[in-house]
């Protein structure tokens, strides 16, 4: 049977009911937009079924962008209604929300628990209480943990949200996060590399020197680390890095930090380089002059090759290669990869 394509439907909801200031954040810009009507739910919604075939799509009306379980509680079941409307008629499968682990508590999940939830995303970002303090994120460690099993507990997909990059934050911070999650067996992961924006505290402390951005190039790293820890343990990576909306072209909203149109892609194919690598296992004086042949899901060529080739030519380079070959092959499932070397 033909899998369903999964579709989201975005509602963002604009800082509504929050009253935490994290550094990074400026949710009016990362959603695009300055205010939010209630009343504007329906008619999102209806446009994207519009263009929907609802036999071969699976669709969930998506709370975004603030804290969801933050909000007037009057509000939230309003919105949660109108969604609910949806799902009852056949439209729609499932009410997605995402929110901050200090806003799940067993009132909330009362409430949520007579709703069709699909899956809550948690704003977990980091488990080291320094950089949820130097980050300004409001809630520690405990109230990750205490959420999440929370939300084991009435039986609701948890999906975590993590950042690299954050303020004082390590790689080892942001694999310690990511192994957090993994042993929670949470269903999925987005990976959000930190931008600076304007009008945040983060532009401000970059400013006085007191944050450096990561490069694009760190950022791509870090993340591929992150990434493969996911991958091993099965866990699907649903996001990296913002979506490219106006936000993150327009100067007058983004101010510095990783940030490229095709950062999954990046992150995806350094990942792939140190797959390859680990696969070779030959030292440079037993590779010179041999063809590796590499097979690979379809469609991941150019993301294994690199931009301008960039991997390939490394691992050329590095291992003396008389030349490299990618085989497309349906057999490999995405994040493998086939390694040969051959003499000829
Ligand atoms: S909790 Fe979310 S919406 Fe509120 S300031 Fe932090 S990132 Fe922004």
């Amino acid at each position: 049977m033909m899998q369903k394509r999964h579709v989201n439907i975005p509602i963002f909801i604009p800082h509504f009911g929050c009253p935490n200031t994290c550094v990074f954040c400026n949710q009016r810009m990362i959603s695009g937009r300055e205010s939010f009507d209630p009343r504007s739910v329906n008619d999102t919604v209806d446009a994207v079924l519009s263009t929907v075939d609802p036999a071969v799509s699976d669709v969930e009306i998506a709370y975004f962008g603030g804290s969801f379980t933050g909000i007037d509680r009057d509000l939230m079941r309003q919105l949660l209604r109108i969604a609910d409307s949806y799902c009852k008629r056949g439209l729609v499968q499932g009410i997605r929300l995402s929110t901050r682990p200090d806003y799940i508590d067993r009132d909330v999940l009362d409430i949520l628990a007579s709703f069709p939830i699909s899956a809550v995303e948690l704003g977990i970002q980091s488990v080291s209480e320094r950089v949820l303090i130097e980050s300004e994120r409001g809630h520690t460690l405990n109230d990750t943990e205490r959420a999440i099993s929370l939300l084991r507990e009435y039986g609701m997909p948890c999906v975590g949200q993590m950042m690299i990059g954050l303020p004082s934050s390590t790689l080892e911070d942001e694999l310690a996060t990511a192994r957090l999650l993994i042993s929670s067996s949470v269903s999925a992961v987005r990976i959000y590399p930190t931008v600076v924006f304007r009008n945040t505290a983060l532009e401000k402390m970059t400013e006085r020197g007191e944050y450096t951005p990561l490069t694009l190039r760190d950022a791509v790293l870090r993340t591929s680390e992150v990434f493969s820890l996911f991958v091993r343990a099965g866990i699907p990576v649903i996001r990296i890095g913002l979506c490219a909306n106006d936000a993150l072209v327009d100067p007058d909203s983004y101010c510095a930090g990783p940030n490229h149109p095709a950062l999954g892609e990046l992150v995806i194919g350094a990942y792939y380089y140190q797959e390859i690598i680990r696969k070779i296992e030959l030292p440079a004086t037993e590779t010179r002059g041999r063809t590796l042949i590499l097979s690979v899901p379809p469609g991941y060529t150019s993301i294994v090759i690199g931009q301008r080739a960039c991997y390939k030519n490394q691992l050329l380079q590095i291992y003396g290669l008389r030349k490299i070959a990618v085989h497309e092959d349906e057999r490999i499932p995405p994040y493998t990869v086939g390694v040969q070397l051959v003499t000829f």
